[in-house]
């Protein structure tokens, strides 16, 4: 007999755990349907690892900097193998945690691929299983060019799985996967390149941000190239060799890294059985409610192809819970003043709208303020790495609609900026809030 849910949630990931998690303890019945380890791209091959790596990071650059604090400190080496069976570790331990929770909140783990038989069903390995709702929460995966060679490179996937570190590395892609990956490598000692398609990293940020990172990744030695279209990939007695189309050429390297984007995991859905429809990409689009075109079926995070971050994943998904489960009617996560952080050296915090969007939106109706300087961390060395900050407010009381910063803490600056200014915080307000001292972020509420 088929087995039947009150919900069957496919992807154990970030959302789909969060909404089958959230629903169950609303009461629901829910399975989840995962082919992979439990917790999806962002603890096995995202957030979670690449955190590890950033702090990895973080404490090389600081190696160089003791010195200047008075320390007589030899460095005689890193364990990149240690590290990472460390760090596989305690992946493993959250991939049993999440386990662990679903066992107690009695939601049913289904292990293999999840297909549409119809809105109702879903075929795992053969066998069907039915529910009243089916909420597609499959994420994506990395793209890889369609170029001959392509496939010397790895993919960030890759990248976790590498028991040395390539001393020679070349990655191309501009989003924040590839500057986040290079300034890991760069710290640890590779030589390091980057390559875009286009003028520079990070395009839809802040164009400060995105200078100032270029300008920051060149000055710690990592070479960056822009307007490299790659066509082809060669292996040489040296290494890897990538052709672009103008006739340049990069390394040879030891490993070549596509970050190049994402694509959604939707191809062996069947989607199209139950009549969901998909974007010419495959993306799954939903309404604000993360319903899709057929009643009964959802979908969250990454697949749906709006902000792919974990909390966005995590929030549409207990959000969805509490709407269909917890009697919260209405409740939907906005897509709106998402704050972010990229992992790069230095780190970027940002939330709310760039500049050139903030132009588009209120025209001449915006005022910009900046302020660039060094950090007191640098300030007994010669290494002075900038922070720089921008605020950018519209309308006579200057609410503050964009808030960017680069530069040393960013990472933990951004959350509580954040909520300032979802509750529609001004210029004034920042600048009548009582600086912490000495802080970099005490420049966000002196700024002039
Ligand atoms: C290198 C890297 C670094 C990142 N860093 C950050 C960061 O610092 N901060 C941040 O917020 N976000 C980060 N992200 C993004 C974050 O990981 C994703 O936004 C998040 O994981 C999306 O969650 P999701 O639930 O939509 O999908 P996922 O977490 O990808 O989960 C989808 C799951 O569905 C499973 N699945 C797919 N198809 C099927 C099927 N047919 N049947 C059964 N199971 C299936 C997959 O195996 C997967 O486990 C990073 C991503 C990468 C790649």
């Amino acid at each position: 007999m088929t087995k039947k849910f009150d919900l069957i949630v496919i992807g154990g990931g970030s959302g789909g755990l969060a909404h089958a998690q959230r629903a169950a303890e609303y009461g629901a019945s829910a399975a989840v349907v995962e082919y992979g380890p439990l917790g999806g791209t962002c603890v096995n091959v995202g957030c979670v690892p690449k955190k590890v790596m950033w702090y990895t990071a973080q404490h090389a650059h600081q190696l160089h900097h003791v010195a200047d604090y008075g320390f007589d400190v030899e460095v005689r080496g890193h364990d990149w193998a240690g590290l990472k069976s460390r760090r596989d570790a305690y992946v493993k331990r959250l991939n049993g945690i999440y386990g662990n929770n679903l066992d107690k909140k009695g939601i049913t783990h289904l292990a293999g691929s999840a297909r549409f038989v119809d809105a109702n069903t879903i075929d795992v390995g053969g066998v069907e299983y039915q529910a009243e709702r089916i909420v597609v929460a499959t994420g994506g995966k990395p793209i890889v060019p369609d170029i001959p060679g392509a496939e010397l490179g790895i993919t960030s996937d890759g990248f976790f799985e590498l028991e040395d570190r390539p001393q020679r590395v070349l990655i191309a892609g501009s989003g924040y996967v590839s500057v986040e990956l290079a300034g890991v490598f760069n710290a640890l000692g590779s030589d390091t390149q980057v390559i875009v398609r286009k003028e520079g990293v990070l395009r839809s940020f802040d164009k400060m941000l995105s200078a100032e990172l270029m300008d920051a990744m060149r000055a710690g030695g990592i070479a960056l190239d822009t307007g490299v279209i790659p066509q082809s990939a060669e292996q040489t007695a040296d290494g890897i060799v990538l052709h672009a189309e103008d006739g340049r050429s990069f390394g040879p390297v030891d490993t070549l890294i596509w970050a190049v984007g994402r694509s959604p995991n939707t191809e062996t859905l069947d989607a199209a059985r139950a009549g969901v429809d998909m974007d010419q990409w495959g993306f799954i689009p939903t309404d604000e409610f993360q319903q899709t075109n057929v009643d009964n079926i959802f979908a969250i995070g990454d697949v749906t192809g709006r902000e792919a971050l974990t909390p966005v994943a995590i929030a549409a998904g207990r959000r969805l819970a509490d709407r269909l489960y917890g009697g919260m009617e209405g409740r939907h996560l906005e897509y709106r003043l998402i704050p972010t952080v990229i992992f790069s050296h230095p780190t970027i915090g940002t939330v709310g709208l760039t500049e050139d969007q903030a132009r588009a939106e209120y025209g001449d109706d915006i005022k910009v303020y900046e302020s660039a300087f060094t950090g007191m961390y640098y300030a007994l060395g010669d290494d002075k790495q900038r922070s720089v900050m921008k605020l950018i407010t519209t309308g006579a009381d200057e609410r503050v609609v964009g808030c960017h910063v680069i530069g040393e803490g960013a990472d933990e600056m951004m959350q509580g900026f954040a909520v300032a200014m979802r509750m529609g915080a001004t210029k004034s307000d920042f600048d009548d809030t009582v600086a912490i001292h000495p802080t970099s972020a005490e420049e966000l509420v002196t700024m002039r």
